[in-house]
């Protein structure tokens, strides 16, 4: 017989857990703790000796069997096993990796249509640090090659394809070729695409981190990001140090949402991909539309990369319409279907106008030298019946 604890005592303490058979979904572990059997075990697992977890900031089994299944899926088909990490948020993810990689004095060559929380990243927090970026046009291999040449401080190529919001696509293979030759780290941000569409460290990617937020998630009820790195040691040795020590961790609950949206990523992305390809012709032959942005369309500057490189073209667009900002302001109003919101890659249609929103405090010549038109809008096709997506923008135009 246990001895007798006290009432109070048997509140407090967890009897022995009554796992016996193995569940079926993945469980939530609410635990900032683990606790050991001995002294000897808990050693063995501070020193690395044997596998076990320790404390949640450095990860624990929900966590981890989300970071694993990303990084599965980013190696997917390479014939390399890559390692995976949770954050917080996609910010934390670029924050944690590139604090990780770089030291003062070092330098990022990257473009100037970014995610705008990455620019202000660069420019707001590494800089002071030190840490300075560069921005040329990821097409122009000449003028790439001549910046790489003349700046040795260079040592982190960092790149978004698609971009947001015209849509350019670059060569990643070309560019992983040309970063390498010049000892460059090369960085791939591929939340747009996912890596249902294309797997940048197939195409010589170093790392690759997402804002898992986006279509990893798919139903816009979580905040995360993920890295993913080809390189265990360098992942186990660099990255994960600075990300327990910046506290960039994600937390169970966000993981677990993650996981569930993560299930449905292949048939969904499909759908995301028919969709935005059937709304990009109709757009594309509509009397009202100035211009589509869409790879999948054969006119698209960035088509034949897109194809080379992707699977398909994805579920993002913009087009132009005719009449400037107020004909953007007054289409948006009219939406009664599709959702006006910044995000992106949620199951529900998502429209956004980037000149009275997301780069609102872009200058206009700034966002005018990226193709961010007073009328472009934004449109992140959503899995719905096609009919009622183009029936509620036919209405609106
Ligand atoms: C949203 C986004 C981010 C930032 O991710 P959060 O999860 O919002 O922190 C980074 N890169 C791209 C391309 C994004 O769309």
């Amino acid at each position: 017989m246990e001895k007798q604890i006290g009432f109070g005592s048997l509140c407090v303490h967890d009897p022995k857990e009554q796992i016996h058979t193995q569940p079926h979904q993945l469980p939530i572990y609410a635990t900032s703790s683990f606790s050991f059997d001995s002294i000897e075990q808990g050693m063995d697992v501070f020193l690395g000796k044997q596998p076990g977890h320790i404390y949640s900031r450095f990860g624990n089994p929900t966590i981890d069997t989300v970071a694993e299944k990303i990084s599965r899926l980013e190696s997917f088909g390479t014939g390399f096993e890559a390692s995976g990490l949770l954050t917080s948020s996609g910010m934390a993810a670029i924050a944690t990796l590139l604090m990780g990689l770089l030291k003062p004095g070092d330098a990022i060559l990257t473009q100037g249509n970014l995610y705008g929380g990455t620019t202000a990243l660069f420019r707001d927090v590494l800089q002071p640090l030190n840490i300075h970026f560069q921005t040329a046009d990821l097409n122009q291999f000449d003028e790439l090659e001549a910046l790489l040449k003349k700046n040795a401080r260079i040592r982190l190529l960092y790149y978004e394809t698609p971009a947001n919001p015209t849509l350019d696509c670059y060569d990643m293979a070309a560019l992983a070729e040309l970063a390498h030759k010049y000892n460059c780290i090369v960085v791939a941000d591929n939340t747009f695409a996912t890596p249902y569409l294309q797997r940048p460290l197939e195409f010589g990617a170093d790392f690759v981190v997402h804002s898992t937020t986006k279509y990893l998630n798919g139903h816009g009820n979580s905040t995360a990001g993920a890295i993913v790195g080809k390189d265990k040691e360098q992942m186990r040795e660099a990255v994960l140090p600075k990300l327990k020590l910046l506290g960039a961790n994600c937390n169970s609950w966000d993981a677990w949402l993650l996981n569930n949206g993560l299930k449905t990523l292949e048939i969904r992305m499909e759908r995301h991909c028919r969709n935005a390809r059937q709304l990009a012709q109709w757009l594309e032959q509509h009397p009202r539309v100035e211009k589509v942005n869409y790879p999948g369309l054969p006119n698209h500057p960035s088509h034949e990369i897109a194809q080379r490189q992707m699977k398909d073209f994805g579920g993002m667009l913009s087009f132009e319409l005719k009449g400037g900002l107020e004909a953007g302001k007054q289409f948006m109003n009219r939406l009664q279907f599709c959702t006006l919101t910044p995000t992106l890659g949620d199951v529900d249609t998502l429209v956004l106008h980037p000149a009275s929103m997301s780069h609102i405090s872009v200058p206009r010549e700034v966002r005018l030298q990226y193709g961010i038109t007073d009328g472009l809008v934004r449109i992140s096709t959503g899995i719905e019946p096609i009919e009622d997506i183009i029936g509620d923008v036919e209405g609106a135009i």
